[in-house]
């Protein structure tokens, strides 16, 4: 029987803003979105019946239909007349409702497993075709690597990786919903917008401090409000030594960078033994995604 086996990385996002809300009620945003090394593990097969098989290593995550992986793998099925089923086991090691885009990597990765083991042959178009069905980042999940995200976060631009770095991840103890954070954000008056052209300018010219000088998250407004935890979590980072920190997408994973391997890792120490949360990741930019770990016969 052929296994396969991918990795799905998790992303943060360097910078965001959102431009307007329109009046269909969708956000408008320009984002910079960047892989990084923490992934879930699907381990996929074909399955003779029908069935769509999904298992899960936390008990707190849906294995149901509600399941991005479930919802990739069904519309891989119907979109593409698929014959047969599928059994997908997820070790999940990407903080949930994190702003990691956890559950989209996975709906990622279960696209180019289906394409693989159904032998579709489809191109990158072709699934991020279906991939935003399942959601705005799934695209951006199948590509990975450096991109800028505009549009409802479905028109991506590929950038040239983002020059080495180092960075502490930490998941603060406490659940936030997108929704309510989008609901909240007042995006027709924000009062100030981080600059994402600078930002792409710097990344271009591969500029370390120009990237981290415009890191900027319009919706901490909301979510550091709510939350002032993210704030502290932020000042602690930039404390240890971090050039600068920010929350990730609509939070309320915070992360630092720094630039020299040592002070990260005293960093990553030290938020350890701070008790803010048990949480917390040491590690760097990934340039790609969904990677493929091996073929089991
Ligand atoms: P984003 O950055 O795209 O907003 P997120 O990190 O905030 O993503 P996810 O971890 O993707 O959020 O999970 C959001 C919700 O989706 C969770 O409440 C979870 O129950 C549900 N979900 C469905 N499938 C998955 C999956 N495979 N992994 C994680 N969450 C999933």
């Amino acid at each position: 029987m052929v296994q396969l086996r991918y990795k799905a990385m998790a992303k943060i996002n360097l910078g965001l803003d959102v431009l307007r809300r329109r009046p269909d009620g969708y956000h408008e945003v320009k984002m910079v979105m960047q892989t990084v090394g923490i992934y879930d593990v699907l381990t996929m097969c074909r399955l003779d019946s029908d069935e769509i098989r999904v298992t899960t290593d936390k008990e707190e995550l849906p294995a149901d239909e509600s399941n991005l992986i479930y919802k990739a793998a069904k519309r891989m099925k119907e979109t593409f007349g698929i014959n047969g089923g599928v059994s997908v086991k997820l070790e999940k090691n990407i903080p949930i409702a994190a702003g990691m885009a956890g559950g989209s990597t996975d709906a990622a990765a279960a696209i180019f497993g289906m394409n693989e083991l159904f032998e579709l042959g489809l191109t990158m178009e072709q699934m991020q075709q279906v991939g935003v069905k399942i959601g705005a980042d799934v695209p951006y999940c199948l590509m990975g690597g450096t991109a800028l995200s505009e549009g409802i976060g479905e028109i991506l631009t590929k950038l040239p990786d983002v020059p080495d770095a180092w960075l502490v991840i930490a998941k603060p103890d406490i659940n936030v919903s997108t929704k309510f954070v989008y609901e909240n954000l007042h995006a027709n008056t924000l009062q100030y917008h981080p600059d994402i052209d600078g930002m792409v300018e710097a990344i271009r010219s591969q500029d370390l401090y120009g990237i981290t000088d415009r890191m900027g998250n319009v919706l901490e407004t909301v979510t550091v409000k709510a939350y002032p935890i993210i704030e502290e979590m932020k000042t602690f980072l930039k404390e240890q030594g971090a050039v600068n920190a920010l929350m990730s997408g609509s939070g309320p994973t915070v992360f630092g960078i720094f630039d020299k391997e040592e002070t990260a890792k005293a960093a990553y120490d030290a938020m350890c033994g701070a008790g803010f949360t048990k949480q917390v990741f040491f590690t760097g930019f990934t340039h790609e995604t969904c990677v493929k770990e091996g073929t089991e016969e």
